[in-house]
């Protein structure tokens, strides 16, 4: 069905309120022991651990780019190089914890610095991800939805294909 019909290996990535995963590999759906099998969310991505993911695990790709991990690291971000942000809205709303990713975006379409800055690191931890979901499963294609993604295709699927060129 959709944009994996008749392909035997298949990925889905899903950027949304959370990271999450749907993996085909050799015509089977990977399941797990508990159904975890695909749980790509909470790949460590960050070797210094510096969120705390949802489950409780530091370093989690869920923690940095989901829809509740973008304000987290926007308001790590601001206070770690305050150099950058300061005096700026980018910093204003970071730090009362309300740079979801809603106005992260749209102030970056409106050419922000500040808010541009905080997505060009989203952008490197995703292709992260990306590169591990990638190379662990071998699909012939990755698809990809979840509203972070599908609501800011020139932001976020195009900076990931392009840190991720490297790769291949
Ligand atoms: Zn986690």
């Amino acid at each position: 069905m959709g944009a994996g019909k008749g392909l035997k290996n298949l990925t889905y990535i899903t950027l949304s309120s959370g990271v999450g995963g749907g993996v085909i590999v050799d015509c089977t759906l990977l399941i797990g022991k508990d159904g975890n099998a695909a749980e790509i969310g909470h790949m460590v991505i960050d070797l210094e651990g510096r969120l705390t993911c949802n489950c409780g695990g530091r370093g989690h790709w869920e923690a940095y780019c989901s829809g509740s991990g973008i304000p987290k690291l926007a308001k790590y971000l601001v206070k770690s190089r305050l150099d950058h942000f300061r005096g700026t809205l980018v910093e204003d709303l970071a730090e009362r914890g309300e740079l979801t990713p809603k106005p992260l975006f749209e102030l970056a379409r409106r050419g922000d610095k500040g808010a541009l800055k905080i997505i060009e690191e989203v952008s490197r931890l995703n292709a992260i991800g990306f590169a591990n979901v990638d190379t662990f499963y071998d699909p012939e294609l990755i698809t990809i939805g979840g509203s972070i993604a599908l609501n800011n295709p020139e932001l976020v699927l195009k900076p990931i294909a392009a840190n991720m060129g490297g790769t291949r």
